[in-house]
């Protein structure tokens, strides 16, 4: 998958000859990690995906001005991926029984663009090509030695591979997780789980008055309830739609971006919902059930060897869907780990930019974390026991994801640099790590 083609200037090295980086996993996050360590004038080895090919997987997904800044600062058009996101300018947050408005917002206020994160990855793993990294895919990492002066990894096909710096960019069930950070990577059930479709609707859809409402543009509808709501997202001036129904979980759905969901469920569930959208979700012929998990924060995101193996991106940092940032939140990830490999002075140094990378991360990630628990539990107790006279305060079920978007986390990188890197040695000087949380 890679291309000789070199379309803009990268920042040049201050390392002779410059760090080496492979990284794990070529999604969204492993992609933002090797376009960053790139322009930053490291030397990606390889990205590496366990997939023989990757399909037009998953449905919605946002990437915030957070993340586009620092795209487009690696040399990334960001037009290509503005161009097939969501295009309507504002979202309106509903009332569950039939529709009423509680709410309307800028849709930059949610999540900048929300597209579809099949096409999304097709754009970042262009961005991989265009810059000549290698992504060879079919090749599972299965062992991880974390040793000086260069982790090893051995693929499943037995070859072994070695760099200054590797980043585990694994996904939510990392396996670089407990092989690496010797942590149990048990799922915590959310409470809740959601069905989820994205399809083309029929030519007779789009025409029946009855079920097509929400089809005619682009646009982006929430319906919200007692513990519950509704996510409707039309792409491509109505010839894509997408619906995602959050429910409470009723224990027994497997962790799968894969698991069939029982249509009979749905619409049982839907029942009591705004009969403008209940037509067309119940007229839906197939949806996946996605248990919604996380993963309790880590005390490391560092490989305590030689601290040259680094998580990144879901494997450490997983977020809800009602945060809307799980991608964005790994496209600045990527911009601090190659942004703190920058600022070390030579090769050996390479373990206090982890370390720094980790301090520099972590508070911002949790509050993007719970930025979006927030949101949900809002959403789902705005309505209880309320009287359906009451006018409800726009404000109580707004999105407040705004303040995430003005952040730059390279910048913020350099300029706490010097004293988060103080830090860093004192303890490396006391042998002892503090713990993240
Ligand atoms: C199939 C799928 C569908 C998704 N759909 C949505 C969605 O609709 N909406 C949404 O908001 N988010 C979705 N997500 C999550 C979203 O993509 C991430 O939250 C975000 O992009 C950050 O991802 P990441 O790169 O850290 O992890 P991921 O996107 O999970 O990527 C991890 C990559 O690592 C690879 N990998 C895992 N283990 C190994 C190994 N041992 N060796 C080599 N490679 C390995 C995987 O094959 C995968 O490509 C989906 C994720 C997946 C995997």
């Amino acid at each position: 998958m890679a291309s000789e083609s070199q379309t803009h200037e990268t920042l040049p090295s201050h390392h002779d000859p410059p760090l080496t980086a492979i990284v794990i996993g070529a999604g969204l996050g492993g992609c933002a990690a090797a376009i960053a360590l790139h322009q930053h004038g490291h030397r990606v080895l390889c990205v590496l995906d366990k997939v023989h090919a990757f399909g037009r997987l998953g449905d919605s997904l946002g990437l915030g001005q957070n993340a586009f800044n620092l795209l487009e600062r690696w040399g990334c058009d960001v037009d290509e991926i503005k161009r097939i996101g969501n295009q309507a300018p504002n979202m309106t947050i509903r009332r569950w029984k039939d529709g009423k408005e509680l709410a309307v917002q800028p849709l930059m206020d949610m999540a900048g663009y929300i597209g579809h994160r099949g096409d999304y990855h097709d754009c970042f793993l262009k961005w991989v090509g265009e810059r000549g990294i290698e992504v060879r895919m079919g090749c599972e990492v299965v062992a991880y030695e974390d040793v000086d002066p260069q982790p090893v990894i051995t693929l499943k096909s037995g070859e072994k591979l070695a760099a200054d710096i590797i980043v585990a960019a694994d996904g939510i069930k990392s396996l670089a997780r407990p092989l690496v950070l010797k942590m149990r990577d048990d799922p915590v059930s959310s409470g809740y789980a959601c069905f989820r479709a994205f399809f083309k609707p029929t030519k007779e859809q789009r025409e029946d008055e009855g079920l097509n409402k929400y089809m005619k543009d682009d646009c982006v509808n929430f319906w919200v309830g007692p513990d519950t709501h509704v996510v409707q997202n039309t792409l491509r001036g109505g010839e894509e739609f997408n619906w995602i129904l959050t429910h409470k979980d009723d224990g027994d759905v497997p962790e799968s971006w894969f698991q069939p969901g029982n249509m009979d469920d749905v619409r049982r569930l839907v029942e009591t919902l705004d009969p403008d959208i209940r037509g067309i979700i119940k007229q839906t012929e197939k949806c996946l059930d996605w248990k919604i998990c996380y993963r309790e924060p880590l005390p490391t995101w560092v490989s305590p060897g030689s601290h040259r193996i680094a998580l990144l991106g879901d494997s450490c940092h997983a977020h809800l869907p009602t945060s809307a940032q799980g991608a964005s939140q790994a496209v600045e990830s990527a911009g601090v780990l190659a942004t703190c490999l920058d600022l070390i002075h030579s090769k050996e140094e390479v373990r206090i930019a982890t370390r720094c990378y980790e301090k520099l991360r972590f508070r911002r990630t949790r509050q993007s974390q719970t930025n979006g628990e927030d949101l949900r539990d809002r959403w789902h107790g705005v309505l209880k026991g309320v009287d359906e006279d009451r006018e409800i305060d726009p404000e109580d079920v707004k999105i407040k994801n705004r303040w995430l978007y003005s952040y730059d986390a390279e910048g913020d990188a350099q300029t706490r640099w010097k004293s988060i890197r103080e830090v860093v040695e004192d303890e490396f000087r006391a042998g002892k790590i503090s713990p993240l949380c």
